[in-house]
């Protein structure tokens, strides 16, 4: 969007004369989605032009080319240049370099105190079931001097909360000799830079010079380590590199310095038998998790996992999801029961007669007030804990 420059944005797609489907390609059901909405646009006799762009065009930027179906495909790199290849007359595929790294650092920003900042793109680990490394390319950093330069800019204009992002964050720095922890302790000593959270990370990317930076004040109290599976022959399969006894000494280890802990989770993955779920459900109780982001598994073409067997049915997966899902939110209800002390919270939108804001946990809070909050940094100490989440009256 930022090197959008010469055209005019609508949020009405009747009145657009060009339509740019940013696309990715997690899963084939996300694929079909974009052809689907193809086939949407042109039944809809609209005669915008379509162009591809986003992981999705390395996968299937191509046949959709050679069936006329979009006019131009272009690479995450080549997005600089969008405005003049929006003007090519000629059909055309501009694929791009893989091991692109996109200066622009700065993504997105929720209203006006959190800034969403990309470090790195792309992973070297090759989990079985994922279709990312092949589609982003190998894990590279930003230039650690550009990131502080924005940090910088944007701190300066009001911005406290800074969100890391990346393909996987954690990997940050390994390929420029530094490391997530510098980078973090250096965005720290910018002044106005409130609060530092993390996308997710890989436990073993929590390492000793990064345990050093846990009880900084600045850094959020909650992280976020995707595990994917919490029993030992399951992440065999899925070629993770995490093992199930480390994982649940590490999240001892963060749950002791009072820490919040969220993973990933993908349940119905092919090769979890009845028994090897009983056995992740069982380590998953023991673990001190606090939040999930859970999924059933998606199979995505072009993966090692999508020819393995035995497939398990969608249908017991889905219930895994839930079942899951379920253990995991009872965990927050008593870990939010368990935390003393004051909420640091940043309010950041207004819905339903509401504020809500995510406190220093990552726990949602719905706040009454009859003052404008929004933006606000607000420390409360008197709320009430309900099964979803915590509210107050101030
Ligand atoms: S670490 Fe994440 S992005 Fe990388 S291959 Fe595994 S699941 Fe995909």
């Amino acid at each position: 969007m930022q090197a959008l420059k010469e055209y005019e944005v609508t949020e009405d797609v009747s009145q657009a004369d060009v339509i740019v489907i940013n696309s990715c390609t997690v899963t084939n059901g996300a694929d079909t989605h974009v052809r689907s909405y193809i086939s949407q646009v042109e039944k809809s006799g609209s005669g915008a032009k379509l162009f591809l762009t986003g992981c999705g065009a390395h996968t299937k930027g191509e046949s959709l080319l050679k069936e006329k179906r979009i006019h131009g495909v272009f690479g995450q790199s080549e997005k600089q240049k969008i405005d003049s290849l929006l003007k090519k007359k000629q059909p055309f595929y501009e694929k791009g370099d893989l091991n692109h790294i996109d200066d622009a650092v700065v993504g997105e920003f929720i209203g006006k105190s959190r800034a969403f900042i990309k470090i790195q793109e792309g992973c070297s680990f090759r989990c079985s079931y994922c279709i990312i490394p092949y589609v982003r390319g190998d894990a590279r950093s930003m230039d650690e001097d550009r990131i502080i330069e924005q940090v910088s800019k944007l701190a300066l204009n009001g911005f406290g909360e800074f969100i890391l992002t990346g393909t996987n964050v954690g990997s940050y720095g390994q390929d420029t000799k530094t490391s997530l922890a510098k980078l973090m302790k250096r965005m720290s000593m910018v002044r106005g830079v409130r609060r530092i959270r993390l996308g997710s990370v890989e436990p073993i990317q929590i390492t000793d010079e990064f345990k050093e930076i846990l009880d900084e004040p600045w850094i959020e109290k909650h992280l976020h380590i995707a595990l994917q599976h919490t029993a030992p022959k399951m992440l065999k399969l899925m070629n993770r590199r995490n093992v199930y006894k480390q994982d649940r000494e590490l999240f001892e280890f963060l749950a002791q310095k009072g820490y919040a802990i969220g993973t990933d989770f993908i349940t119905g993955h092919p090769g979890e038998t009845p028994e090897l779920w009983q056995e992740a459900i069982q380590n998953a109780k023991a673990l001190p998790l606090t939040h999930l982001h859970a999924f059933s598994y998606s199979k995505r073409d072009g993966t090692p996992s999508a020819v393995m067997k035995p497939e398990v049915n969608g249908k017991i997966a889905k219930e895994r999801l839930h079942e899951i899902e379920a253990l995991v939110q009872e965990k927050n209800l008593r870990f939010r029961e368990s935390v003393s002390g004051e909420l640091e919270v940043l309010v950041e939108s207004f819905k339903g007669g509401y504020y809500q804001g995510f406190d220093q946990h990552f726990n949602k809070i719905l706040i009454k007030s009859d003052e404008d909050l929004l933006g606000n940094w607000i420390t409360i100490n008197d709320y009430d804990i309900k099964e979803e989440c915590n509210y107050a009256h101030i």
